[in-house]
């Protein structure tokens, strides 16, 4: 209800120039356990993304995501059950092999693999503190969503930017990348990690970015 979108997008327009930034908040994050992170989240209509809270939900998950150096984040992670998920890789720490992806907000997205491809990603989570897998994930996907104004995105990703689409999506629908490992015992901590299973990992995750090209 209220005022008409146009109107409304005006005025989160003038309260961003007017420092609305400065009110973004780190939100905590629920952890693996947590019932939030079980739930299918629902989808918002348009309107509910034009409103303040929502606008203030995606600046607050840039922000977490930011702060916690994830690729991506997705609302059911900071408690809010809505199909809502923010993407950036800019020289990630954590991942430091996974090509950069421009920051990028999807809403309601639907992702179609484009073939039966399937390459083996080894995943970890903010929701699951210092532990990495492998899971399997398509290698080309078509994403079609909204973005933060409502406008339509439709484009295609590929290699390890597919499988952070996927895992980001997976949030939505309730999943964690733990259910999705096959072999348990590439199960390991982040020390673990970098003492056995980087280097292998990082000359397949080369010809990943060979074959893909992302
Ligand atoms: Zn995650």
């Amino acid at each position: 209800m209220g005022r008409p979108r146009a109107a409304q997008k005006t005025a989160l327009a003038a309260r961003r120039t007017e420092g609305y930034d400065a009110l973004m908040t780190i939100r905590k994050i629920a952890h693996i356990g947590h019932p939030v992170l079980r739930q299918v989240s629902r989808e918002i209509t348009l309107d509910e993304l034009n409103s303040e809270a929502v606008q203030r939900l995606i600046d607050d998950m840039i922000e977490t995501m930011r702060d916690a150096n994830g690729a991506g984040i997705a609302a059911p992670q900071v408690h809010e059950p809505l199909r809502i998920c923010v993407l950036e890789v800019k020289d990630n720490p954590r991942y430091p092999y996974k090509p950069n992806i421009p920051l990028t907000v999807l809403v309601n997205p639907k992702l179609r693999p484009l073939s039966e491809d399937k390459f083996d990603n080894y995943e970890g989570c903010l929701s699951v503190p210092n532990l990495r897998g492998v899971v399997r994930r398509f290698g080309e996907l078509r994403v079609e969503a909204r973005d933060r104004h409502g406008e339509p995105i439709d484009l295609v990703a590929r290699g390890f930017t597919a499988g952070t689409y996927q895992h980001e999506v997976d949030h939505l629908d309730g999943k964690l990348f733990v259910d999705r490992v096959e072999d348990p015992s590439t199960l390991c901590t982040w020390t673990e990690f970098e003492r056995f299973h980087r280097e292998g990992f990082l000359e397949k995750a080369q010809a990943i970015v060979a074959k893909y090209g992302g």
